[in-house]
């Protein structure tokens, strides 16, 4: 008999992992209320599915108030601040609260435990992910890359392939909600500002945590929690070597170092264009051995090489031999809207990078050109641009900013980078984007790049960051002459 058959488990909100975490349950026998405020289409179509199932489904308005009776678990969208009403009376009864991560974890039944490769960071996981998968695709092992990325853990778990080792995206959110991953191996990419406003709400965080970077970066810290094989961070981010001196991993467990300059020992690095792995050679601590060429990396940016060098640190950890890393870069198509170019014209190249969604993230973007007319603009969810500002003003030819926080921008380039023309768009409507790259284009010369770094989370305007590249690659290709 299962464990499950005896709990009766409430699964707060019904998105993607939510309905997962219930059909994973429902099949393991346990007793399910699905509780969700929204009555949308998509809803009530999952719900029919999920009373077939004998699931007690509970949607609309009002759902969510009330913690039930019976329960013995609550498995929490990922999104839910721990101030929702329904988590704080979970707390308050001393009922678990679990993400669909930690349940997908604790699902898994001891024999059959997949080993997971798991990222986090502000920036670079779905491109890290996507990395590792191929490469231990490449490597001829059994993989699928879940969590973040849009397939749910629980899925991947039960389901029927025997998966040799898990590609795991996980966001800060998500990992807020586990307690006891002991992972294979775990990365942190970087931890920059985001999501401030989710953190702002404290109710319900650790003693001592006094303002919402500390909270954000508290819950990246969970990552590297028991890991087993290799903890890696980045080494031109300090704040993820430190996670990794306060983290309790298991013995045996080290700290592995990625490098855009030649690494030490412990390190990945690149030397003459070269990745280059001084970290897993367990003969000779002192030789280095390359693990594929900078130009294996698509599309290349600095940023996608760390990220690449992150995914092999990874992977070597899993004894991913070096042919199966650039193999696996080399195989690689990155998604849509990750620094693509999206047309030429003129000698001026535009390129849509529609998920920079955070300061950092557009930062990096930037990094990557020399002379840019920089769109941006959106949702800046309590960060600010004067350091990214200051970082790239001599690079900037021009900027260009709509949206509802255009003026958190706008002010950072007059404080900045006062040399540099600005135009602020007072519209908010679609018709923005094309104002936008029509200015741009006739502001930047050849050998420039038009680039879409938004620096901000785009729903003020757009369903989603695809959306917002879609309408920039549509108005570059409606531009005249
Ligand atoms: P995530 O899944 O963490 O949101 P993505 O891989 O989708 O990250 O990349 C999102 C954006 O972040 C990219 O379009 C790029 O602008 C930026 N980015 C990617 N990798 C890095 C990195 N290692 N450091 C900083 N910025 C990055």
């Amino acid at each position: 008999l299962s464990p499950w058959s005896q709990a009766t488990v409430v699964v707060a909100g019904l998105g993607t992992s939510g309905f997962a975490a219930a059909d994973g349950l429902i099949e393991l026998g346990a007793k399910v209320i699905v509780l969700d405020d929204s009555l949308s289409s998509e809803n009530a179509e999952k719900a029919k599915l999920l009373e077939f199932l004998d699931a007690d489904v509970r949607l609309g308005p009002g759902s969510t108030a009330q913690l039930p009776a019976d329960a013995d678990l609550v498995v929490t969208s990922p999104g839910w601040r721990p101030s929702a009403p329904l988590l704080a009376q979970a707390a308050l009864r001393g009922i678990p609260i679990w993400g669909e991560v930690e349940l997908a974890w604790r699902m898994s039944l001891p024999d059959r435990q997949v080993p997971w490769l798991a990222v986090t960071g502000t920036n670079g996981k779905t491109t890290t992910v996507g990395m590792l998968e191929s490469m231990l695709t490449a490597a001829g092992l059994k993989t699928s890359a879940v969590g973040n990325v849009g397939r749910p853990i629980v899925e991947a778990v039960l389901d029927d392939v025997n998966y040799d080792v898990l590609a795991v995206e996980l966001s800060s959110f998500q990992l807020h909600w586990t307690n006891s991953l002991a992972l294979h191996s775990a990365a942190v990419l970087n931890v920059a500002p985001d999501h401030l406003e989710w953190y702002a709400d404290r109710a319900g965080w650790p003693d001592g945590v006094t303002d919402s970077m500390t909270a954000y970066t508290a819950d990246k810290a969970r990552i590297f929690e028991r890991v087993q094989h290799a903890c890696v961070y980045n080494v031109a981010d300090p704040v993820t070597e430190h996670l990794v001196e306060e983290a309790e991993v298991q013995e045996g467990a080290r700290a592995i170092g990625f490098t855009l300059g030649i690494p030490a020992v412990s390190m990945l690095g690149v030397v003459d264009e070269v990745l280059v792995d001084r970290a897993f050679i367990s003969q000779r601590w002192d030789s280095a051995i390359e693990i594929a060429k900078v130009s294996d990396v698509q599309p290349y940016a600095p940023h996608n090489v760390a990220n690449a060098l992150a995914a092999a640190a990874l992977a070597r950890s899993f004894g991913v031999p070096p042919q199966a890393v650039a193999e696996g870069l080399k195989r690689l198509r990155l998604g849509d809207h990750r620094i693509q170019t999206v047309a030429e014209r003129n000698g001026v190249r535009y390129v849509d990078d529609s998920k920079a969604t955070n300061p950092h993230a557009a930062a990096a973007s930037l990094a990557a050109f020399d002379s840019v007319v920089w769109i941006a603009g959106g949702q800046a969810k309590g960060t600010t641009f004067d350091e990214l500002v200051t970082q790239v003003a001599d690079k900037l030819r021009a900027v260009v900013v709509f949206g509802i926080d255009r003026a958190v921008i706008a002010d950072a380039v007059a404080r900045h980078a006062p040399q540099v023309p600005l135009m602020v768009l007072d519209n908010s409507d679609h018709g923005a984007m094309k104002q936008a790259v029509e200015w741009a284009a006739s502001r930047a010369n050849p050998g420039d790049v038009v680039l879409l770094a938004p620096g901000c989370a785009s729903r003020d305007m757009y369903t989603d960051y695809a959306e917002r590249g879609a309408a920039f690659a549509e108005a570059v290709a409606g531009l005249s002459g």
